[in-house]
């Protein structure tokens, strides 16, 4: 059958005939992959910057944000059965008995660093025709959602993030307890970046009923700002608004969702954060210079103005139930503006020129369901 696969020796990527899986455990499940959503990470490992085959292999089979149709389920299995839409979750344990985190199955939390994941570290990933694993890691998707399901494993990120700025949060007497969906919990919010994690975080931001803007570099009058105000969000670009302009435009910022990975960007809007304020990091920075910034500034208003500042990364089952839920409830309230985020499907064969070209559209997919 047909994957999307790495070459790291001679640094090519290529559509390989990799061998059919097969149920090998009880728990098993055969899944029929229909879309795979290309991401930075996958950019990066077709750039051969990270990444890494299973032991031994000659290749990686890439590809983690996945959909697909159940075909076959081992006898034990319970959780999945055959047609049902599933998303399948990208990390495995790292196997030490000593980590607290992949021990309790919250490997997004892993202390060790020696997890694997699925399509990027050590392990086959899901751009293939067929994919068998564990159903434990599967999640249903109801399938209205047939169209928009590649997109629950990016919005894992901000709903990892926000189960986890509601934790923080509680100790403000004010907040309600448990992240409250829909609830119109009136507080400000700042997306940095339009790529897809920033776009389907401002609508899981507006969803929770967040007064949510949106700063990024492209124009005012662009497609990303017009799809930034169809929902309801408000879109902030220089040269109109620079960043040492946010709070002033925007007033007291509870919640910073950073998703530029540009450190340059990030640090100037952290001297926008507010009274009580939350900043979540979720981009991963390249290699670029060092930036210059007021040290003394950002920790006077850390310590005066009870801010608080964390780094999140991977999703836990949690954030994957979070996610079904949540694009459902955006495909209720913005079926257009949700369908407009996947700007592209393309057969496999296309995959490595796709990887290797500039970045275009907002969700590029690579489809196998048009080959059955
Ligand atoms: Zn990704
Ligand atoms: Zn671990």
């Amino acid at each position: 059958m047909r994957a999307v696969a790495a070459f790291p020796a001679d640094r090519t990527m290529r559509v390989v005939d990799h061998p059919e899986p097969r149920l090998e455990r009880e728990g098993d499940a055969l899944v029929e992959v229909l879309d795979v959503g290309i991401c930075g990470t996958d950019r990066e490992i077709a750039r051969f910057e990270y990444g890494s085959p299973p032991p031994g292999a000659p290749y990686l089979v890439i590809g983690h944000e996945s959909l697909g149709r159940v075909a076959e389920v081992g006898p034990a299995v319970t959780r999945v059965k055959p047609g049902d839409l599933v998303v399948t979750m990208v990390r495995r344990p790292c196997g030490h008995p000593e980590c607290k985190a992949c021990t309790r199955g919250r490997q997004d939390f892993c202390f060790t660093g020696d997890f694997t994941e699925r399509g990027i570290k050590g392990r086959h990933g899901f751009m293939a025709e067929r994919v068998v694993d564990d159903a434990g890691y599967m999640h249903v998707v109801p399938a209205h959602l047939r169209e928009v399901g590649v997109l629950v494993e990016p919005l894992t990120i901000a709903e990892k993030a926000l189960i986890q700025v509601w934790d923080v949060q509680e100790r403000l007497p004010w907040t309600p307890a448990g992240v409250p969906p829909g609830s119109g919990h009136g507080e400000k919010a700042l997306v940095l970046g339009a790529g897809p994690v920033g776009l389907l975080g401002a609508l899981a931001l507006l969803a929770r009923g967040f007064e949510t803007w949106v700063y990024s570099l492209e124009p005012p009058d662009g497609p990303k700002a017009r799809w930034v105000e169809s929902v309801g969000a408000r879109y902030l670009a220089p040269p109109g608004t620079a960043l040492p302009d946010l709070a002033r435009r925007i007033g007291n910022v509870d919640l910073v969702y950073e998703a530029t990975g540009a450190a340059s960007v990030a640090f100037r809007a952290l001297e926008a954060l507010g009274t009580n304020g939350v900043f979540v990091f979720t981009g991963v920075p390249g290699r670029k210079a060092p930036i210059a910034l007021d040290a003394g500034v950002l920790m006077r208003n850390l310590v005066l103005r009870n801010q608080l500042v964390f780094g999140t990364v991977n999703a836990g089952p949690d954030a994957f139930e979070a996610a079904v839920d949540d694009l459902a409830r955006f495909h209720a309230r913005w079926p257009a503006a949700l369908g407009a985020l996947v700007t592209g499907r393309h057969p496999p064969e296309a995959a490595p020129a796709l990887l290797a070209g500039p970045a275009a559209g907002i969700k590029e997919v690579v489809s196998f369901a048009g080959a059955r």
